[in-house]
């Protein structure tokens, strides 16, 4: 395995594209699937360089649901057409589930969550099938799920409309911080020496003899050109996968179609801080989470077909649909002021040309390789992005031919910030001075490194970047020189998560976050 080597500033991956080139595997795309596909790389011995158009998870990748989950919506598909396939991805996806959890605890914690009912004969049927999501599970189940009456389904979730509620289903899964994450799995690779460069978007690729050898890439910030030779190319470009594919092969099919999921952020009164809700029916048959989530209550999701564009946007009506069910499930009122953020994140599926609604599309992943040898993967969730990167790096291998690779070596790696993780680190953090709410966040966010953002907090950086939000200055510093953020967009949304909590106080703390990042 390559020695650790590469720290998290942006300026030392640029270079080193240009001095390190050819790369073996150079992957393209910087959310989920592109940065697995790294480290599971890094970790077989591979030259790896990533490039990525924006920012680390600036795609899909920041606007998930933060549920690390076998899909307990996909589970009820499986029973109801007996398909053993579906059954099987729930049950990877609950092995990977586990996966998560050990190997970054610091990012990922295990959720109860309460299905209320309203229907005595909704019992039997949710019952059933939360006790067969426990059996998929077998012994990394996380705590098994149980009926409760409705008294302490009101307990539990004190917001539920009480009117008709008959009780409840408790169940189990994890939450993770997914921008948080898709940082430490990046950061993982680039220790091991893969190259990582932010702000930088493949505007073509390059052919020798009919395959795939490289890529022009345009620098965002220099506005340079800089042709990178490789031997395999993978495109983990997300909703933007055919738009590469067809750099490939300006004729190429297109594969994808986009639905949009959005989300809304509520302030924390809207949830029980440590229990979240899945409203299990909605009026187009889906179903609605809402969870506590940083201090605020995050509500989601829905599945309208939309266009690929950047930075999509969450529509009135898509918030609208959100408090419509909001109203039928609490007792508390929830009004359009009470929106704190709202946003989209792009659903990248495989198209069915037989399917009639985005819904029924699979949410598996796909690995297509073309007849030049790029590779593709596409769709797949947050949670299995561990097993679609050795798959992706696995069909990169044979189309680049890069000869008998050793397997990767990621299921007990543990993720940047996991390494060393103190079980007292918020406790010592606040015997170090820092406030409960602060101590608690830092330690979660950053695991064993959260020592060198503190040195720098007590440096004269611990002032806080919003009034009521844990996020500090220190860790404007501290995104720049080490988890290769550039922006201000880059430590607002995705370094710290206010972008996505809070719009008004993002814009408030914008010009202090630019001050910093130029001093
Ligand atoms: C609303 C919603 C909720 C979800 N909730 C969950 C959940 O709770 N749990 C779960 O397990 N999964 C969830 N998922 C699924 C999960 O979020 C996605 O499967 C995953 O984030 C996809 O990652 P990706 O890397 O494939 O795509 P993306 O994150 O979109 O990454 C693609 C990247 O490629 C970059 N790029 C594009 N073109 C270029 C170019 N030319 N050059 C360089 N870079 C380029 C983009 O900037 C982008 O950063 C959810 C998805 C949605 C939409």
């Amino acid at each position: 395995m390559n020695e650790i080597r590469r720290g998290g500033r942006r300026s030392d991956h640029r270079q080193a594209l240009e001095q390190e080139a050819p790369f073996d595997l150079l992957i393209i795309g910087g959310g989920a699937s592109g940065a697995g596909a790294a480290l599971d790389a890094v970790t077989r011995g591979l030259k790896v360089a990533l490039l990525e158009r924006d920012d680390l998870s600036a795609g899909t990748s920041s606007r998930s649901t933060k549920l690390i989950h076998g899909g307990v919506r996909y589970l009820e598909k499986a029973v109801k057409r007996l398909d053993r396939t579906q059954f099987a991805l729930v049950r990877d996806a609950l092995h990977e589930r586990a996966v998560l959890l050990r190997n970054a605890p610091h990012l990922c914690h295990a959720l109860p969550l309460v299905t209320p009912l309203y229907a005595t004969l909704q019992v039997p049927y949710i019952m059933t099938g939360l006790k067969m999501y426990d059996w998929l599970a077998g012994r990394t189940n996380l705590h098994p799920s149980r009926f409760v009456n409705a008294r302490e389904a009101k307990r539990r979730f004190p917001q539920l409309k009480a009117a008709g509620l008959r009780g409840g289903v408790i169940y189990y899964d994890g939450q993770f911080d997914d921008a948080r994450m898709n940082v430490a799995i990046a950061l993982s690779a680039a220790e091991r020496g893969a190259v990582i460069v932010t702000h930088a978007e493949v505007t073509a690729l390059h052919h020798e003899g009919g395959r795939v050898a490289g890529v022009t890439v345009l620098d965002r910030l220099s506005g340079e050109r800089v042709e990178v030779g490789a031997r395999a190319v993978v495109n983990a470009t997300g909703p933007y996968a055919d738009s590469v594919r067809r750099l490939d092969d300006p004729e190429a099919e297109p594969m994808l179609s986009a639905s949009s999921g959005i989300h809304i952020v509520l302030d924390g009164r809207f949830a029980p801080p440590d229990t979240g809700l899945l409203i299990p029916q909605t009026e187009d048959g889906r179903v609605l989470f809402l969870l506590p989530w940083l201090g605020s209550t995050l509500i989601g999701t829905t599945d309208q077909p939309a266009p690929v564009v950047d930075d999509p946007e969450a529509s009135e009506q898509e918030i609208e649909y959100i408090l419509r069910h909001l109203e039928r499930y609490f007792d508390v009122p929830v009004t359009r002021g009470d929106v704190k953020a709202a946003w989209s994140g792009l659903r990248p599926l495989v198209s069915d040309p037989t399917a009639s609604d985005t819904a029924r599309l699979s949410r598996d992943h796909v690995v297509h390789v073309s007849d030049s040898g790029l590779v593709t993967i596409a769709g797949g969730k947050w949670t299995t992005y561990r097993r679609m990167a050795t798959d992706t790096v696995d069909a990169a291998i044979t189309a680049g031919r890069l000869g008998d690779v050793p397997r990767p070596a990621t299921v007990d790696l543990k993720l940047v910030g996991a390494e060393r993780l103190d079980p007292d680190g918020v406790a010592a953090l606040q015997a170090r001075g820092f406030e409960a709410d602060v101590a608690d966040y830092l330690h979660h966010a950053y695991g064993d490194r959260a020592e060198l953002v503190a040195e720098l907090a007590t440096d004269g950086l611990g002032a806080r970047l919003a009034a009521d939000h844990p996020y500090l200055e220190a860790e404007v510093v501290y995104a720049q020189r080490h988890e290769l953020a550039v922006s201000a967009a880059d430590v607002l949304y995705r370094r710290t998560r206010l972008g996505f909590l809070d719009e008004a106080a993002t814009a408030a703390a914008m010009p202090r976050v630019e001050a910093l990042l130029e001093s």
